[in-house]
């Protein structure tokens, strides 16, 4: 065969080829290479069949670079089967495999005498097998690609010489399904030169798209699919929520179609392919933010990578607040705040905080306080105190405080809150005030029981009131018939939580309604109850108002019966009983009185007796002392508990008979039981019992929180309303009303000897008998022989020991005084001598400052010479309820005088206008010592001083209280004077 061949053919063909060659495309970087013929250089050393075929020969490229090629060109002999085949090729991934051939073909019109047996195509095929096989070619088990013919052969060139064409054909396979294979290319009488066989697949190689890593991918085997790759997010990057990277690897190695992606994650940005922490003092707090931000006001963070920026000491973030707002803090206090009480209501308001912390979700909270008279001792108001709109989260500067208890001194905080105050471990930033509730009448008495209904009398029955707001004296019963047109009330009144109502007709409808009365005046009726009385008994019963005899026979029972009641009464406590008529507001009422007789320990024979027939003997194992609160006159005043058989544990005053006591002393002591237990009044102390049989010797009273009245004042100087102040008046009035109607003169009335309760319930105490000899101190011997205490004693009884009712209304009017100043101390420093002289000359104690015009003429009042121009109690306890009532009357008008002129009792006032000079004025006032501090100051004239201040008079160095306010009185005194004199105003 070699014979045949054209040897000369090969030179030309040689000298020529790097004319040809492929001028070095560089390699697609999709494409993954199984086998590149010219990449080797060494020999191929592939199968050649039969071996005269193919031929490999070696070569030079366009860089003169080796190659192997393969050639064959036996076109004189017919029938030509010349097989190559390549070595085995390991496909890898692959599931395409492209296959570029590089080769040169003569034409076989260049080639003389071949005609017949020259070809100008060869055959190309592939065989499948997972290992190299023999080297064996066997035909059949190959499967054939295609035929290659050539597009380009020898061309003729310009200058006549003759220039090879390189053909380059690319063949696909696939897909391919066994680990590797082999090519054959088949020569069938061509005269072919094979440059250079490339075998390769294509890839999509890895990329960082929408920072997602897609992995190298191989292309899919067929040539119109795509391959789906998912991405993976670059470090610090996170998927977009329902949008995971994806992307598509085409045939051809492309990356299409990209889907997806994902983002920086909090506190990380992009740059470039990837995500880079955010820088020291820069934040960002979600992987949706494309940048980091600096940090908010009052805010850092000294970290890169930051998803937010910590708040600086004392600033705080709110639960809801994003990380890109500044951080804040709690609001400072609402200013401003003022109040307003309208009895048992209190009206708070205030101006928003001068900082809101830098946030504009200020709210406000109450905080609501009920303090006992002791300052630290406040609790929670809890649940039973209203609040309007709300107590918290407060958006207008504005709330009522409603059903407060009357008589209570409450302390109220109102504190700005906003979102992070909750957060805020600082102390909290609050307005408050404290505010003493006014007396308020009782709530309702709602509930009312038909006790027993008869013809001409129905007894009712009540609970109290569920807020009395303070001791309830007297319940009214209003009744009318229900069908009478022109409905005329009648009302009747009692003591107690019961009462019947007589002189009903028979078989009549009555609408009945009650309400209740203490110190602040009458609650509001409560609802109407309705009931009928029974039939008129039958016609043979003859009518008691028709029938002259049984209306004797029922006089003579009833005269009997009062008979009986009487003697009995005057035995065992002597009793004053009879119908009486009173009037109040309009309504007429008839109710049956009856008052006891208080009966002088003194006329038993066996004192003894005395005590054991007003007093309970009291089992000492019941009672238990707990510290000392004061000295009595016979040992020392104690507090405890004492806790009765079938009853509740309570507190109590428990007085004390010193050890080594006389007989008399024992005598004495009880003496004050004996009385005591004869009272049973909302307004005088009571005696729980005493304990004789066992030592020591107690009298157990009642327990009165607040001590005497006179310290309790000055210790709450200028803390009550007027209201409150004549609340307690009121109840002193009504206490003394009842000792003197039952005929007991208390002869050394006084604040110090008025008790006080938590409830600010004033009560008449102090009743031994020897009391105003030995025991008080502001007893002095008088020149009538007794112990005095001169200040509170009306006149004719330090002249000549008139002690009477009427006395002690004087001492009542010195009491009032004292509590309208606060526990001043009456004519304050003169000496008793003074105050007597004063007294018989006509001088009366002027108005204590701010006390209403009306309370000091009724202390004028109490002060008349004459003791029968005196108000009687009962006047004294109507006055102050109708003071009480109308509120308006007690008003005071700021800075102006509030002594009335009044000529009776002024006749003896010292008339400041008469004075020439302020020295004469001090002197006259006893207030002499101050007479350099005025000049000083400047105040010559007496004008000047009438036109002084409170404020001015303590500019003036002058710090006694009770001198403050003694030369305070006189100074409104004067201005009243002159300002009834001249009519002319002084302003201060
Ligand atoms: P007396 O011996 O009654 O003057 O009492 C002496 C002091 O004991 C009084 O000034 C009160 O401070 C106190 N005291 C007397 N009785 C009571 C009481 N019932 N409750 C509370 N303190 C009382």
């Amino acid at each position: 065969m070699g014979s045949t061949s054209i040897p000369c053919l090969w030179i030309t063909f040689c000298i020529h080829l790097c004319c040809f060659m492929d001028t070095g495309k560089a390699q697609n970087a999709k494409e993954v290479i199984l086998l590149d013929s010219k990449a080797q250089q060494t020999e191929l050393e592939w199968i050649s069949y039969p071996p005269s075929g193919w031929e490999e020969i070696s070569g030079l490229d366009e860089n003169y670079t080796p190659i192997r090629t393969y050639q064959v060109c036996q076109v004189m002999e017919p029938n030509q089967n010349n097989w190559l085949r390549t070595s085995w090729i390991e496909k890898g991934d692959a599931q395409r495999i492209f296959v570029e051939l590089k080769f040169t073909l003569r034409d076989c019109n260049s080639l003389p005498g071949v005609v017949g047996t020259c070809k100008e195509t060869f055959n190309l095929y592939y065989q499948e097998t997972d290992s190299e096989v023999g080297r064996n070619i066997r035909e059949n088990q190959y499967v054939k690609i295609d035929t290659i013919a050539a597009d380009e052969s020898f061309t003729q060139g310009d200058l006549g010489e003759r220039k090879m064409k390189l053909n380059t054909e690319v063949r696909i396979i696939g897909p391919l399904s066994r680990r590797g294979f082999y090519l054959a290319f088949q020569d069938v009488g061509a005269c072919i030169a094979l440059v250079s066989v490339k075998v390769y697949y294509k890839k999509c190689w890895s990329i960082i798209e929408n920072l997602a890593t897609f992995p190298d991918t191989v292309t899919g085997s067929e040539f119109s699919s795509l391959v789906e790759v998912e991405g993976m997010c670059v470090s610090d990057a996170e998927e977009e929520a329902d949008n995971s990277p994806k992307m598509h690897c085409s045939a051809e190695g492309e990356w299409l179609v990209p889907i997806g992606k994902c983002i920086c994650k909090a506190g990380f940005h992009q740059k470039g392919d990837a995500c880079e922490p955010c820088g020291r003092g820069f934040y960002k707090s979600s992987s949706q933010d494309l940048q980091c931000s600096r940090c908010p006001a009052h805010s850092y963070n000294d970290r890169e990578g930051s998803w937010r920026c910590d708040c600086e000491d004392g600033y705080y973030r709110g639960l809801s607040d994003p990380p890109s707002v500044a951080c804040t803090r709690p609001p400072s206090a609402p200013q401003n705040l003022v109040y307003n009480i309208n009895q048992t209501t209190v009206s708070l308001e205030w101006s928003p905080p001068a900082d809101t912390g830098g946030r504009n979700d200020v709210t406000y909270r109450i905080m609501c306080r009920r303090c006992s008279w002791e300052p630290e001792e406040c609790v929670p108001c809890g649940g039973n105190v209203g609040y309007s709109p709300q107590q918290a989260g407060l958006v207008d500067t504005y709330v009522s405080v409603v059903d407060l208890l009357a008589h209570a001194n409450y302390t109220f905080e109102v504190e700005a809150v906003n979102g992070v105050s909750d957060l805020s471990r600082t102390q909290r930033l609050f307005a408050a005030v404290s505010i003493a509730t006014s007396q308020a009448t009782p709530s309702q008495v709602s509930e009312v029981i038909k006790e027993r209904v008869q013809q001409r009398s129905i007894q009712l029955s009540w609970q109290e009131p569920e807020q009395p707001n303070g001791v309830i004296t007297e319940y009214e019963i209003k009744y009318y018939e229900k069908d009478q047109k022109d409905r005329i009330y009648s009302t009747v009144k009692s003591r107690s939580t019961s009462a019947t109502v007589n002189n009903l007709k028979p078989s009549t409808a009555y609408v009945f309604q009650i309400r209740a009365f203490t110190a602040a005046g009458y609650g509001t009726y409560g609802p109407r109850l309705e009931v009928t009385t029974k039939e008129e008994a039958s016609a043979t019963i003859v009518s008691s108002e028709q029938n002259p005899v049984i209306i004797i026979a029922v006089v003579a029972v009833a005269g009997t019966i009062i008979l009986v009641f009487m003697v009995f009464g005057f035995i065992i406590g002597r009793r004053h009983c009879g119908y009486s008529k009173a009037d109040q507001e309009g309504d007429e009422e008839l109710y049956f009185q009856c008052t006891k007789t208080y009966i002088d320990p003194e006329t038993y024979e066996d004192p003894n007796r005395a005590v054991h027939q007003f007093a309970k003997e009291l089992d000492a194992s019941c009672i238990k002392i707990e510290r000392v609160i004061g000295a009595g006159e016979f040992g020392e005043v104690c507090s405890g508990r004492m806790k009765l058989p079938g009853k509740r544990d309570m507190s109590v005053a428990i007085k004390t008979l010193k050890v080594g006591y006389s007989e008399k002393q024992r005598r004495d002591f009880l003496c004050e039981a004996s009385i005591m237990g004869q009272f049973d009044h909302p307004n005088v102390v009571h005696l729980e019992g005493v304990v004789t049989r066992g030592k020591p010797v107690m009298i157990v009273i009642e327990y009165m929180e607040n001590g005497s009245l006179d310290a309790f004042l000055r210790k709450h100087d200028g803390q009550f309303t007027v209201i409150q102040l004549v609340g307690m008046l009121r109840g002193i009035a009504a206490g003394m009303r009842y000792l003197s109607d039952m005929g007991y003169v208390h002869r050394d009335l006084a604040a110090r000897n008025v008790l006080v309760n938590s409830n600010l319930v004033c009560k008449v105490s102090d009743f031994g008998l020897s009391r105003v000899i030995d025991d008080d101190p502001e007893a002095v011997y008088t020149t009538t022989g007794g112990k005095i205490p001169v200040r509170w004693t009306a006149m004719e009884a330090i002249q000549y020991r008139k002690f009477t009712s009427a006395s002690d209304v004087w001492s009542y009017g010195i009491v009032m005084w004292e509590v309208m100043s606060y526990g001043e101390r009456p004519y304050w420093d003169m000496s008793n001598q003074d105050v007597i002289k004063a007294i018989e000359e006509g001088y009366r104690l002027p108005a204590p400052m701010d006390c209403p015009p009306g309370l000091h003429q009724l202390m004028l009042d109490c002060w008349q010479k004459d003791r029968a121009d005196r108000p009687k109690f009962d006047q004294i306890v109507g006055i102050l309820d109708k003071m009480i009532r109308n509120p308006n009357t007690l008003k005071t008008p700021v800075g102006t005088c509030t002594r009335p002129i009044s000529p009776l009792l002024d006749q003896s006032t010292p008339d400041f206008t008469t004075f020439r000079s302020v020295g004469e004025w001090l002197e006259a006032i006893k207030m002499e010592r101050y007479r350099d501090n005025f000049t000083a100051a400047g105040y010559s004239s007496l004008d000047s001083v009438a036109r002084m201040s409170i404020e001015d008079v303590m500019s003036l160095g002058i710090s006694l209280v009770g001198h403050q306010k003694k030369i305070m009185s006189s100074i409104q005194t004067m201005r009243a004077q002159m300002l009834h004199l001249h009519g002319t105003g002084i302003q201060v």
